[in-house]
């Protein structure tokens, strides 16, 4: 562990007394990623007062790339406890319910989501991009600007008689930036599973664009169209769209690709051709929404294959542990990719600040996270051969209960 901490005056009444856990140490802890889950866990340390925290990350800017994401009310919640609720209602959209419709437009099924469920915390709609920024800001002002370093890509981690590792590599210039130690490193899976081979794909394409247009249904609804083979989900993700009286559309349609087609590159950035995502779409004009005019409207259309693994045996690497997207890698349908990163970096903060070493912690961590997610995913996007593999699988984790952060816990620290 590193030097000798001081209790900082300006940390929460709840928050761990350094000088008491662990005979008095700084824990030093390197994330790797400054993504959904890297934000959360960085923010979540803090607030547990584990602040001697760097992410490293690839990119050189914090940009606030994405289009649609969804944050369920379990995922909400952890934010609300960090104190995010209202910068996520101020960008987001709580949206109200879901409904399915059939290929035709006929409507099958309709339900309440979020509060309207009798949930206590909303579910929310936001632009990826935006929630991400909500995030980093919250780092920044939780740690300092320095702690998250931009163009810092991992090459590799590893554990020595000292502790855990990160080589470093500059991303812009390839230069070697060194190796940084640390008392936890939380990320690079590759390190631990070399041979896994390419991820899995399950021969359907992901296609994704936000389009400025009218208010549909109820102007807060979540609507899947078509089939699981040929299927549309479209909702609205911005409150400043939804305050001018229009709407900020996200969409993304699932089509099956794979007759004899590679899989498309697995870049969330990497465009796609129109006519692409047009054709499949040609016939899906509702009374309630024309799909290919909100599909022309789209500044750029994503494609990105549908992808995922099959749950790892482990995360608990000791003093290196995975998180989010690394950890368990799922069909972004459900609405659990961001949700259940933000989970693991709750639990992870939690189980740090309760154990009584930092191996205890990782261990705890494994314990409750990678048995909860390998049952999470898309199960209808799973191919015939691989259902076996994942007995128990459930579409979408709708968690009641209370938050799994710190501070749902600060009576029993
Ligand atoms: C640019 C981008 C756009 C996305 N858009 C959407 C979207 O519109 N809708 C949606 O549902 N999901 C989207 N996702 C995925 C979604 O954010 C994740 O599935 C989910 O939130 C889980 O979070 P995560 O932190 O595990 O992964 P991510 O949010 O993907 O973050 C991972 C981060 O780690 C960084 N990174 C990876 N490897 C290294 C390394 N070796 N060294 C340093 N840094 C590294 C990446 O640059 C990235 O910033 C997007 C992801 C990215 C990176």
């Amino acid at each position: 562990m590193g030097g000798q901490a001081k209790d900082d005056g300006n940390a929460a009444p709840w928050a761990v007394p350094w000088s008491t856990r662990w005979g008095g140490c700084v824990v030093k802890i390197a994330i790797v990623g400054g993504g959904i889950g890297g934000m959360t866990l960085a923010l979540a340390l803090a607030d547990a007062g584990l602040r001697d925290v760097d992410v490293y990350e690839s990119a050189s800017v914090i940009r606030e790339l994405g289009v649609g994401i969804n944050v369920p009310p379990h995922g909400v919640r952890e934010l609300a406890e960090l104190g995010l609720l209202d910068a996520l209602l101020a960008e987001g959209i709580p949206t109200a319910d879901e409904t399915y419709y059939s290929k035709h437009g006929q409507r099958i099924w309709h339900e309440p989501l979020g509060l309207a469920a009798g949930y206590r915390w909303p579910q929310i709609s936001i632009h990826r991009g935006r929630l991400l920024g909500i995030l980093h800001r919250a780092v920044i002002d939780a740690l300092s600007p320095d702690r998250v370093q931009t163009s810092h890509h991992v090459a590799g981690v590893g554990q020595d008689g000292r502790g855990p590792w990160c080589e470093l590599v500059d991303r812009t210039s390839g230069a070697p930036l060194g190796r940084v130690g640390a008392d936890l490193v939380v990320g690079v899976r590759r390190a631990f599973y070399p041979d896994e081979g390419p991820p899995l794909w399950n021969g359907r394409t992901l296609f994704r664009g936000v389009t400025v247009g009218a208010p549909f249904l109820g102007g807060r609804s979540f609507a899947n169209i078509g089939h699981s083979s040929l299927r549309l989900v479209v909702y609205p993700i911005s409150r400043s769209h939804e305050d001018r009286g229009d709407a900020l559309i996200y969409w993304v349609g699932h089509v099956a690709t794979d007759d004899g087609r590679p899989m498309p590159p697995q870049e969330w950035t990497y465009a796609a051709r129109l006519e692409d995502v047009l054709g499949p779409f040609a016939s899906f004009r509702f009374d309630f929404l024309d799909v290919p005019a909100l599909i022309k409207g789209a500044e750029v259309v994503y494609q990105y294959p549908m992808v995922d693994r099959d749950p790892l045996p482990t995360w608990d690497f000791g003093r290196i542990t995975l998180l989010g997207d690394a950890a368990h890698p799922m069909y972004p349908m459900g609405a659990n990719g961001a949700s259940q990163a933000i989970l693991d970096a709750r639990v992870l903060a939690r189980e740090l600040a309760l154990q009584p070493s930092i191996e205890a912690a990782v261990t705890a961590y494994d314990g409750q996270r990678r048995p909860a997610t390998s049952t999470v995913g898309g199960s209808d996007g799973l191919p015939e051969s691989r259902r076996g593999a994942r007995t128990g699988r459930v579409h979408q984790s709708r968690e009641r209960g209370e938050p799994t952060g710190v501070r749902g816990d600060r009576d029993r620290l």
